[in-house]
């Protein structure tokens, strides 16, 4: 990446509500068949023009042809039952209907290629794009085959490893996995859930990011973090294994979050992709207040490893607000990039 600071989103962004009603996770689609597939290009040509207009430099899909950033690529593996659901408890946190790994997964067919290859052709900026982790992907089903978390991380990480090295071959210079699990569950962290990521990225030479955040701005999610105290200090019980990881970039919450900055010290020498800006609320950062969480974050980031982005993903934000964020996300490092003349 040759422009210092270059800004972008973690991921998702809110779809035009022609394609599925807007503010809402899982949204259906409102199309089908060709007719879905050329809607979700469009959505995708839309999502790349207000990230370009709003300054965004490194251009993600913005999740405009998948429902949700789990579920939508487990739906495309075979192994998993989709009809049959259970309940349980995701990231110990809220209940969701989830499907069923009933044999052994495996991957027939690309599930985003073709998707990275229509968004390559329509930009000349770099490009990311993001797939589920294999743990937060364990932690999103019900496994009645395997009966362990760890072999099925184990094989969901080698089905990501064929999908992310496709997609690098479709000229994605970034690809991100989220673990949102990993915040939760530190102890299988650190057993095998960053040699299940590491098997994820095995042999790619393009730039691989992991996403670890707080969750979307959702109920279960904003009251989980009510219960966290004062001081939120679980990065630390994992960013030692990260730092030693061959991972190149960390993307992270930070914006009015209680996360203490000096833990990112604990990565030292990685990217950090630092969330600038806060997804649980409708209001929109000024671009100062964008600057002051960069400038927290520079006295642990060396400046070429400094990415702005935002704290988590924002398709649960009206577009407008959305929009407003990115526009903001641009200006705060502007701010900082005229004061170290940039
Ligand atoms: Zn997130």
């Amino acid at each position: 990446m040759k422009k210092l600071l270059p800004t972008s989103t973690v991921g998702s962004l809110p779809k035009p509500s022609w394609l599925a009603p807007p503010e809402k996770l899982w949204s259906p689609w409102k199309l089908e068949g060709d007719s879905l597939t050329e809607g979700k290009q469009d959505a995708l040509r839309i999502s790349l023009q207000e990230q370009q207009a709003s300054g965004i430099d490194i251009i993600s899909d913005g999740e405009q042809t998948r429902q949700h950033f789990v579920t939508t690529f487990i739906e495309h593996l075979s192994g998993v039952d989709f009809k049959h659901r259970k309940t349980v408890k995701i990231r110990n946190r809220y209940e969701a209907s989830v499907p069923v790994v009933v044999d052994q997964v495996s991957r027939k067919k690309a599930v985003f290629v073709n998707d990275a290859k229509f968004l390559r052709k329509q930009t000349e900026k770099p490009i990311k794009w993001a797939l589920p982790g294999p743990m937060t992907m364990v932690d999103t089903l019900f496994d009645n085959h395997y009966k362990s978390k760890e072999k099925l991380a184990w094989e969901f990480a080698k089905i990501l490893n064929q999908e992310a090295k496709e997609l690098q071959d479709a000229g994605v210079d970034i690809i991100q996995f989220d673990e949102p699990a990993f915040n939760v569950f530190f102890e299988e962290v650190n057993d095998w859930g960053m040699a299940a990521l590491e098997r994820a990225i095995e042999g790619l030479h393009c730039e691989t990011a992991v996403h670890i955040c707080y969750g979307y701005g959702i109920k279960a999610n904003n009251d989980w973090k009510k219960t966290l105290g004062s001081e939120w200090r679980q990065y630390e019980e994992i960013f030692p294994k990260i730092q030693k990881s061959n991972l190149d970039i960390v993307s992270l919450e930070c914006h009015n979050s209680h996360v203490p900055f000096h833990l990112i010290e604990l990565i030292r020498g990685k990217k950090v992709m630092v969330g600038a800006i806060d997804v649980a609320t409708n209001t929109i950062e000024t671009a100062e207040e964008v600057a002051t969480t960069l400038r927290k974050a520079l006295d642990f980031v060396a400046v070429e490893n400094l990415y702005p982005s935002t704290n988590c993903g924002m398709a649960p934000l009206s577009r407008n607000v959305a929009k407003g964020k990115l526009s903001a996300l641009s200006a705060g490092t502007e701010i900082i990039r005229k004061e170290l003349g940039l």
